[in-house]
């Protein structure tokens, strides 16, 4: 596997990291396969907590002052690329003239276009005060669920991202 290039920038376009790790990802399908099921797993969570987040951002995000989706948040980390390889998925293309402080590209009149389940993970796990105040609102039995859900998602996402590592340095060391 081709080494990704370090970057201390942490917001930044990796459409490059994305076609080497797609290119490992379909060169060894078959032995990635439990990674499928664990992303599939995340998906399938990720869709399931939309609806309580998506009850509360309808109220809070629709009356925000400063909305925090700005261009900068749009772009995937090297681990949402991973998840997105293991689903199959492919990562947007990038209108490189957007600016990073401009509202971001994904932000249409509905709210953001991308599926919760392939947007950059920051941007799930992202609840200012007033949204976290407003979902702590929510009876406390609807509140514990969707912290558990987002626990479990956590969790899996962590042992895709493990297995993940323990294959890509099986490949390195094939290639001493
Ligand atoms: S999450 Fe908070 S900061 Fe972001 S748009 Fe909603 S209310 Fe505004
Ligand atoms: S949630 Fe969507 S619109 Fe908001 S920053 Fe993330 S990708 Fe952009």
């Amino acid at each position: 596997m081709d080494a990704i290039a370090p970057s201390t920038a942490e917001y930044r376009d990796r459409t490059e990291d994305y076609l080497v790790l797609e290119s490992f990802f379909s060169r060894r399908r078959r032995a990635l396969g439990p990674l499928a099921t664990l992303a599939a797993e995340v998906a399938g969570l990720t869709e399931t907590v939309s609806g309580f987040i998506q009850e509360h951002t309808a109220t809070v995000c629709t009356a925000c002052a400063k909305v925090c989706c700005i261009n900068r948040h749009s772009y995937h980390e090297t681990a949402d690329i991973i998840y997105l390889c293991a689903l199959g998925e492919k990562l947007p293309a990038y209108d490189k003239a957007v600016a990073d402080t401009e509202p971001c590209q994904f932000l249409g009149e509905r709210g953001c276009a991308i599926r919760r389940s392939l947007r950059p993970y920051r941007c799930n796990w992202y609840f200012c005060t007033p949204l976290l105040e407003h979902m702590q609102s929510a009876s406390a039995r609807e509140y514990r669920r969707f912290m558990g859900l987002m626990t479990e998602l956590g969790r899996k996402r962590e042992a895709l991202l493990d297995i993940y590592g323990e294959a890509e340095k099986e490949q390195s060391s094939l290639l001493l």
